[in-house]
């Protein structure tokens, strides 16, 4: 189990970044990996912050998440030999730097710029240019420096995106189990329970939330970095990711960037939900009271692309036991539950 060892989560903590360096014993030399715009926004003042420090701040910038990009930070790392990796970004910035630093073996401090989905702590990575469309083990960070005031400023549809990933676990933890007592395959209720308590938590604050305080920020935010925490527990994505993310996986293959990450698992956890017997309007409810997409519509893509996806689901990650694997079901099937849980 690998676990961050310090978390920070409020208004203005990026200030605090040389302390929790030496905290961890980070003085001499640091990396900050960061995307031109993400840069300027947090990983320019992470720079300057580790020199004041005394610490010697290399910068590298990226600007996409490909297995080039990763190689081309490993290849920084072999040259510099960091102490810390810093990952500053939304979501690619954060799988490259998480995704080399892993491979290079050196530890990496997660410095999120958005709040769009659970990869800002989790331990897997989502890098383009592998076969699969889904995320590989990486490492967990060894710390996260969530600054609510920076990550407030991202377009308010990266928290809703953010909410959808998050929401999205109650249905994944009923795949996991469901994979447990018919698979026998391992299933942990520490890390089932904390995926479900954090959907829970933003299903209960999303009035909260959506009133766009920093309070509601928070409740995310932790939200997130719980997923994140759960992964690390089970050892894999098992109970943050079942059919809703192979449908979001699946749909983004057939439409690609049509939709953020958590809008597209959000719609697939009223689907999903709906195939487990779980509350699928609660949810789609709560989507809506957020602002975010609950339908094909909503999401920019045509009905015809929402069945294709739910066809191609279940073929995504054969090893991965869902529901979908246990209903079986067909062209027809498929057309009803996306047409009875309002999706088309
Ligand atoms: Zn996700």
């Amino acid at each position: 189990m690998q676990l961050p060892r310090e978390v920070i989560v409020g208004k203005g903590i990026i200030e605090r970044v040389a302390e929790v360096c030496r905290r961890l014993g980070f003085r001499e030399s640091a990396l900050v990996v960061a995307g031109s715009k993400t840069y300027n926004i947090a990983g320019k003042r992470v720079r300057e912050l580790l020199e004041d420090y005394g610490v010697k701040v290399d910068t590298f910038l990226v600007e996409s998440a490909t297995i080039k990009d990763v190689e081309a930070v490993e290849e920084k790392i072999k040259a510099l030999a960091p102490q810390v990796v810093f990952a500053v970004g939304g979501g690619t910035k954060i799988d490259v730097a998480k995704l080399s630093s892993a491979h290079q073996e050196v530890p990496f401090i997660s410095v999120p710029t958005t709040a769009s989905h659970d990869g800002i702590a989790s331990p897997l990575s989502s890098v383009k240019g592998f076969e699969k469309p889904y995320s590989v083990m990486a490492q967990a960070p060894i710390a996260i420096i969530a600054d609510t005031s920076i990550i407030m400023q991202a377009p308010w549809r990266h928290v809703i995106s953010g909410c959808g990933d998050v929401i999205a676990k109650l249905t994944s933890v009923k795949d996991w189990r469901l994979a447990h007592e018919e698979k026998r395959e391992y299933y942990g209720d520490y890390a089932a329970s904390l995926a479900l308590m954090s959907a829970k938590l933003v299903m209960r604050n999303a009035e909260l939330i959506k009133s766009r305080k920093e309070e509601g920020l928070r409740v995310l935010l932790e939200a997130l970095i719980s997923c994140g925490v759960s992964m690390s527990i089970a050892g894999s994505s098992r109970p943050c990711s079942g059919s809703e993310h192979l449908f979001s996986h699946a749909l983004d293959t057939i439409k690609p960037n049509h939709g953020m990450h958590g809008e597209r698992c959000g719609v697939g956890a009223i689907m999903m939900a709906y195939l487990h017997r779980a509350d699928w309007k609660h949810i789609e409810q709560t989507l809506e009271v957020l602002g975010a997409p609950v339908n094909a519509n909503e999401l920019g893509v045509e009905k015809e692309d929402v069945i294709r996806a739910l066809e191609m689901s279940s073929t995504i990650r054969p090893e991965r036991y869902t529901i979908l694997n246990k209903l079986n079901l067909n062209h027809e099937d498929y057309e009803r539950l996306a047409k009875t849980t309002n999706v088309i």
